[in-house]
This record gives structure tokens, C-alpha cells and sequence, in this order.
């Protein structure tokens, strides 16, 4: 058997593991028509279960062993595929996710038409940030063997997980959905893993890819400016010896949406004499213990770091603004189990089907945000598939506040899930039961010298402050200047209606720039995790330098034409939304910019988002 697990172990950890992982997997080795002929694990009764399991165990008895199968031809693996989910993909999400289940070495990524042509002399890319993205982008130009230089204001890799460092940060996607696509089988040592180990994948991404070498850390760019004569970025970047100057043929922006921490102004602010704290400004010696504590905001951040903090501390006050529809996940804080450990090393093709099947929970998420005019004419609220959402997330709350009657008045929301960002509970709103949380939900009127006052006169006497209020994502690129063709600045270019972009990644008049997780970039639905968009964004961006430089071409840029079409076809999509209509919370929504635009995502159905940025459409782009 190669291993030296009993049986029993074996049988825990496929009883243990996704059953409809375990079926694809083993269907692909042993083609066992018994395999093909069970429903879905959810459908699956308790002698189908018990066959499945049998199977697995036998074969595994026999056959475990580290490997990966090879990616199987075309049709049997769109079988695999329509096996798992248990329906006919079409071609437009077959072609969307025939790279999920991550058989290739590196999925998606781009590379040269023919031979590798000779560079230009001198030819140099710029990342700026190294982050998940930055760090796609440097392994995307390690492969094409293209010069680069990554340069980050930091000192370490992993962007807003190097910035983020609050108590209990963690992802709130399971890690199997939240890695590269070309980085198999990371070994988390929880299925949501913590920031700090966040970290750690990043680094080892970065040096074992050969993109740490290419990065310079404490380097933050100050200004970029287009040299027209030369079409060359002149870059003016802040390092530890002094200004430097670095001239790159093209630049890649990789620095995240979330790069500029939000600080509220309340009247009387500079009075309060304790500390308030950002979370994204988290002080290495925090210690809560025995303090009164003040939390405004209930996003994804105030709602991670209560428990941790309200443990510690003598009082808790949560000041809510808007109630949040906060959802739980399975496998939340828990540490994957040796079991689960040990078959994904030695059951080949489960890692993939797992991670297939992870990111499959995500494919249906476009109907949520779609309404449905005739059921709210028959007195339901948006659609039936968002209104049941409501119904398991309202008796969710109910469970979790002991039916608190009081409480629920305040937490449940009157607006749609999936209007904003879905919130993950790590223990928020039983936190709110404890003797030492208090929710406020009265307006903040100002803050004292020794507290918060709220608008009915009321006074929260605490000796710090936690501002969980969240990023500023108006400021896309900023503080950095980025001056384009005729001296355009890029922040005067957005001016009028905020961060805009040709399929989230190029502006026109910035030639040879290029955004990944830029305006409207992060998919609203439909979605296959954030990590295969940062190497998709990457291989976008490469595919246009590829062809300049096979060329022999000095300058790519999107045409206007083609940048201000594709946003008004981005507005009218948008308005179509839940997130832009009344039944969702525009004002009150991240998503939203404060001109009332949709900022953050790409409104489209996700493969079909997928669709226009895997290939460029040449007509749309000048090359010179
Ligand atoms: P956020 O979602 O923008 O939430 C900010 C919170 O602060 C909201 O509750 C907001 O209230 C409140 N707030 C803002 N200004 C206020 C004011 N002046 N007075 C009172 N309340 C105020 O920010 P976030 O929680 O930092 O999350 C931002 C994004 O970061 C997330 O959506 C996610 O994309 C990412 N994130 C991810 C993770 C993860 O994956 N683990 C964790 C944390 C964050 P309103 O609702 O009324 O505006």
C-alpha cells in the first residue's frame, strides 16, 4: 500500500473527506459504472453513501500512493466535470472551468506564439506590489523569461496579508479555493487558514517560482510618468538610500483595491485620549485584557476580530451602523484533520475534485442577484432563491442569539443577502450574547475625551477605540501619481466618476499599464475564487506584451473607443443588480463608489466575464 495507515485510518478519512470528490476521483481511475449511477453526495441515501465509502476504502487499500493523474482527454474530463455537479455544462463554462480542477502544471497562463524573440535591449517590466497578484505576475513573467522587477513599500511578500494582522485573520474562502492554480496541494494546516500562514504560502510561492529575487522590498513608488518619445515609465520610488529612478518598458499594478484603511471623523475625535486603531494599523502589543473597548463596524474585519478581542476584554461595545448578513462556513476555524492530510497525498485526483468541488459551491451565485419582478408581485422580496438565502440566514441569527427578540430587532438586515460583500461569522453574534458585549445601534454623535457619545445623549465610556471601518477604494493607485500620455494624472483622469478601466486592467492614454484586481475587476458571482483571476488578470496583461514584442512594437494601449463602450455596457449591466437597486443597500455598500457607480466588481456572469479576459480582442487595442 505504500503508506503505513490501517484501514480503519483509511476509512475515517474518506468518511471524513467530500464524497463527491472521493466519487469523481475514483470514477477516474477505476470507471466503475456504480460510480457513475450515484447522485450527488447531498443526494446520496445512507446505502449509497455506504457503497461509495466501500469502494474508496477498498481501492485505496490497494492503490494509495502520492501522484496526480494526468489530465484526462477533452471529453472525458467535461464528463468528470458534468459527474460532479451532476449537470450539462455548456461550452462557455466548460471553457471557463476546464482548468479548475488544476490538472495542468501552470493553468491559464500565457506564453509565446512560437519561439521566444529576442527582447529588446534593456526590455524591463515593473510590479508594483507583491501581493497574491504581484506575485501571479512575477510567476507569469518567470515563465515567459521576461525581465522584471517587483517592487514593494513593504518588507515582506503578501500584501494585504503582511498589512492585516488583527486577531483571528483568516480567509473567509477555504484555503483549497484560496491558492494558484499551479501550486498543488498546499498542506494548510486549517481549512480557512490564518493570516500568518497566509504569509508564509506567499513567501514560499514567491521564492520557490523565483520571484522573490526580482523583489525589492522597501520601495514605494511615488510617481510614474510616460516618456513619449522613449515609451518608457519613468518611476520615482522612495527607497531606504534615497529617491530612486527606475525606467520600466511597461508597468503592472498589482496593489489591491484594499490599500488605503478608511478613518471615520466623528466630532470631538482629536478630544478622545486613548488609542483608536485601524486594523489594518494593528499594533504588535495589543493586549485587550482588562479594557473597556469600543468597535465600530461590522464588516468582514469588526466581525473577525470580536471574539478574540471580546475574550480578552472587560467590556465590549459594538457599534453598528448597518445590520450585516452574516453567514457561517463549514469548517470554519477548524485544523484539516491527518486523515484528510494523508489523502490528499496519497489518493491521486482528490486534491483536484476537492478543489473542483470547493470552487462548484460558488457557480450558481449569479441567481441571487437577478430579480424576479413576478415574485415580488406575489409578495416576495427579490427572487426564490435569494429569499430562501434570507429564511436559513435569519434562522441562523435566531439560532445564534438565543431567539433574543430584542437582539434580532437590530442584527437582521431589510435589505437582500448578497447586496454587499457576504460576511463570515467567526463567533460575531454569539459574542453579542456575552455579558461583557454590548450592541449599539444608536447613531455615533461624537466622540468625548472619554468615550463615544451616541445621538440620544447616551456616553460609552472606553480606553480604546477599533475603527473596523473599512478601505478606501475611491482611491484606486493613490497615494502614487501615474502620469500617462499629454501629462494626464490618472487621479484627474478618474476625477469625474472615480477608478474606471478597460476589463478592469488597462486606461487609455497609460499606455503599456496594466491593473490586475483594478476598477470593476473581482467577479460579482459566478465566481472560482480570487487567486485564479490574479493569474488570469496576469496572463491577460502578458498576452498584450507578448504581442508587442513579437511585433517589434513599442506601445500597447486600449483605444477610448473601446474603453468608454465597454463601461457604459458595464453601467447598463450593473443597474441590473441587486447591488445597485433598492432592495439591496447602494448607499450603504463598499461596492458602491460615492458617485454611485458599481467600483469593485464586474457585473457580468462570471465565465462570461472569464471569456473576455482570457483572449484580447485586438480591435480594441492600438498597437504602435
Ligand atoms: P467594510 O466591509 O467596508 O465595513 C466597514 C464597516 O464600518 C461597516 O460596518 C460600516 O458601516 C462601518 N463604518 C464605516 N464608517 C463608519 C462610520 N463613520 N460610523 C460608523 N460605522 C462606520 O470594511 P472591512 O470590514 O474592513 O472589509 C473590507 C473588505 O476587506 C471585505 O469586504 C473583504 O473584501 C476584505 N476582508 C476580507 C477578509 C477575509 O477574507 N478574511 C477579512 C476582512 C476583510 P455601514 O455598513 O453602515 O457602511
Amino acid at each position: 500500500m505504500g503508506t503505513t495507515v490501517d484501514a480503519a485510518f483509511i476509512r475515517r478519512a474518506v468518511e471524513l473527506a467530500d464524497l463527491n470528490a472521493v466519487r469523481v476521483a475514483l470514477f477516474q481511475h477505476t470507471g466503475d459504472p456504480e460510480l457513475a449511477a450515484l447522485p450527488v453526495a447531498a443526494s446520496l441515501d445512507d446505502a449509497g453513501r455506504e457503497l461509495l465509502i466501500d469502494k474508496a476504502v477498498a481501492w485505496l487499500e490497494t492503490n494509495a500512493g502520492p501522484g496526480m493523474p494526468d489530465e484526462p482527454p477533452e471529453t472525458e474530463l467535461r464528463a468528470l466535470m458534468n459527474m460532479a455537479t451532476a449537470e450539462e455544462m455548456p461550452d462557455l463554462e466548460f471553457e471557463a472551468r476546464r482548468e479548475l480542477p488544476g490538472f495542468n502544471a501552470f493553468p491559464w497562463t500565457a506564453d509565446w506564439t512560437g519561439e521566444k524573440p529576442e527582447l529588446p535591449e534593456g526590455f524591463l517590466v515593473a510590479v508594483i506590489g507583491s501581493g497574491f497578484s504581484g506575485i501571479a505576475m512575477g510567476v507569469q513573467l518567470e515563465l515567459l523569461g521576461i525581465p522584471y522587477v517587483v517592487l514593494d513599500r513593504r518588507a515582506e511578500p503578501g500584501g494585504t496579508w503582511t498589512v492585516n494582522r488583527y486577531p483571528d485573520v483568516r480567509v473567509d474562502t477555504i484555503s483549497i479555493t484560496y491558492e494558484y492554480s499551479f501550486e498543488k496541494n498546499y498542506p494548510w494546516s486549517e481549512y480557512f487558514g490564518r493570516g500568518a500562514e497566509v504569509r508564509e504560502y506567499l513567501d514560499h510561492v514567491s521564492n520557490k517560482y523565483g520571484v522573490r529575487e526580482h523583489t525589492r522590498f522597501e520601495r514605494d513608488l511615488k510617481r510614474a510618468s510616460f516618456d513619449e518619445m522613449r515609451d518608457v515609465w519613468v518611476l520615482e520610488v522612495e527607497s531606504p538610500d534615497g529617491l530612486e529612478i527606475i525606467e520600466a518598458n511597461a508597468i503592472v499594478n498589482a496593489v489591491g483595491t484594499f490599500a488605503n484603511p478608511k478613518l471615520p471623523h466623528f466630532e470631538g475625535q482629536e478630544s478622545f485620549t486613548g488609542p483608536m486603531i485601524h486594523p489594518s494599523r494593528w499594533p504588535e502589543d495589543f493586549d485587550a485584557t482588562g479594557k473597556r473597548i469600543a468597535i465600530i463596524g461590522n464588516g468582514s474585519t469588526g466581525v473577525q476580530l470580536l471574539a478574540p478581542v471580546a475574550a480578552e476584554a472587560d467590556q465590549v461595545f459594538v457599534f453598528q451602523r448597518t445590520p450585516q448578513w452574516i453567514a457561517p462556513r463549514d469548517k470554519y476555524g477548524q485544523a484539516v484533520e491527518p486523515e484528510i492530510r494523508w489523502l490528499q497525498d496519497n489518493f491521486p485526483g482528490y486534491w483536484n475534485w476537492w478543489r473542483y468541488m470547493a470552487i462548484a459551491a460558488l457557480f450558481g451565485t449569479h441567481g441571487y442577484l437577478i430579480p424576479d419582478e413576478d415574485w415580488k408581485a406575489q409578495g416576495g422580496h427579490f427572487n426564490p432563491m435569494n429569499d430562501k438565502l434570507r429564511a436559513t440566514l435569519t434562522a441562523y441569527i435566531e439560532a445564534q442569539t438565543n431567539g433574543d427578540e430584542d437582539l434580532m430587532s437590530q442584527l437582521v438586515p431589510d435589505y437582500a443577502p448578497f447586496s454587499r460583500r457576504p460576511v463570515v461569522d467567526n463567533g460575531w453574534y454569539r459574542a453579542l450574547t456575552s455579558d461583557n458585549v454590548e450592541l449599539v445601534t444608536d447613531g455615533i454623535a461624537r466622540l468625548t475625551p472619554t468615550g463615544v457619545e451616541t445621538v440620544d445623549g447616551q456616553v460609552f465610556d472606553v480606553d480604546m477605540i477599533v475603527t473596523a471601518t473599512g478601505f478606501d477604494i475611491i482611491k484606486y493607485l493613490w497615494p502614487a501619481d501615474y502620469v500617462g500620455r499629454d501629462g494626464l494624472s490618472v487621479h484627474d483622469f478618474w476625477s469625474t466618476d472615480g477608478p474606471r478601466a478597460y476589463l478592469s486592467m488597462m486606461a487609455p492614454s497609460f499606455p503599456n499599464m496594466f491593473m490586475l484586481y483594478g476598477p470593476n475587476s473581482q467577479p460579482v458571482s459566478g465566481g472560482t475564487g480570487l487567486p485564479i483571476w490574479y493569474v488570469l488578470w496576469s496572463a491577460y496583461s502578458a498576452q498584450c506584451l507578448v504581442r508587442m514584442i513579437e511585433e517589434g512594437k513599442s506601445r500597447v494601449e486600449v483605444k477610448m473607443e473601446a474603453f468608454e463602450r465597454y463601461n457604459t455596457a458595464l453601467d447598463e449591466e450593473s443597474q441590473k443588480l441587486l447591488l445597485l437597486r433598492d432592495e439591496g443597500a447602494p448607499d450603504k455598500n463598499y461596492y458602491v463608489n460615492e458617485f454611485g457607480r458599481m467600483q469593485v466588481n464586474a457585473p457580468w456572469y462570471g465565465p462570461e466575464y472569464q471569456r473576455m479576459c482570457s483572449r484580447p480582442d485586438w480591435d480594441d487595442i492600438d498597437l504602435t
